[in-house]
């Protein structure tokens, strides 16, 4: 069974200019837990400057959206070669709030989870359920439907390479976080969904929880068996709260 090394994201929406991502990495560069894996995602406009602080270091940076073709008359979208011409070494896609503010649907993203491998930049897959489905029962068919769409382009030799982020919906920005036990059984599900395509791939792919992350209740989240790391919003906006998360991965 491979060993699967936590991954700590920051997803900063569109929170911080240049000047701010770069006072931000100032501070925070120099205090980052060894360890864990850690990406911050800036907003497109900071990705350069984020590439240049975390040059030659281990923090690396990821965008927050792309479109799934190279080029073209797509009015305010940003394509896989140009973050990679950047610097840029993945992308998250399929957040939840590109799903319902900007109308990502599991078909477009079908088409950019393997651009994006393809290209060379990893995808952190946004997945999970809004309050109504998880009250309804619903949780499993969304996780089941989403996980087999948005991953159906996908060759099963790749698909460890996916990070997917467990992010329910009720739980983002809102403060109420996802029990340690509901985080592990919906990411189990998730792990089981990838392994019924390859074995192989659900022992390397790591799966993020993401929702309210803080330092306080990031220790026993990140210690439950299927969490690999968790996709932090609000949190990791403060340098300071952003490493202590990481160091409760550790
Ligand atoms: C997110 O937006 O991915 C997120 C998890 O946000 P927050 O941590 O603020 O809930």
């Amino acid at each position: 069974m491979p060993e699967r090394a936590p991954i700590l994201a920051a997803n900063w929406k569109m929170h911080k200019t240049v000047s701010e991502t770069e006072e931000f990495l100032d501070e925070f560069l120099g205090n980052v837990p060894d360890g864990p894996e850690v990406v911050i995602c800036p907003p497109f406009l900071a990705l350069g400057a984020a590439v240049a602080r975390c040059a030659d270091g281990p923090v690396r940076v990821a965008a927050q959206n792309m479109h799934e073709e190279a080029e073209g008359a797509f009015t305010g979208e940003v394509s896989a070669p140009m973050l990679l011409e950047l610097g840029v070494d993945g992308v998250i896609l399929g957040h939840s709030e590109r799903r319902q503010y900007f109308a990502e649907s599991d078909e477009a993203l079908a088409r950019k989870v393997p651009v994006a491998l393809d290209a060379g930049l990893e995808p952190i897959l946004c997945v999970g359920e809004n309050e109504a489905q998880r009250d309804s029962d619903e949780t499993e068919g969304i996780l089941t439907r989403q996980i087999e769409a948005d991953l159906a382009n996908v060759g099963e030799e790749r698909l460890g390479d996916v990070v997917i982020a467990y992010e329910p919906i009720w739980a983002i920005g809102t403060g109420r976080t996802a029990t340690p036990e509901q985080a592990q059984e919906a990411i189990a599900l998730i792990r089981g969904l990838v392994e019924a395509r390859s074995g192989e791939a659900a022992a390397a792919i790591r799966v993020l929880y993401g929702g309210s992350v803080k330092p306080d209740n990031a220790g026993e989240l990140l210690s439950q068996p299927d969490v690999d790391g968790a996709l932090v919003g609000g949190a990791s906006l403060d340098p300071g709260d952003f490493a202590a998360i990481i160091d409760a991965a550790r």
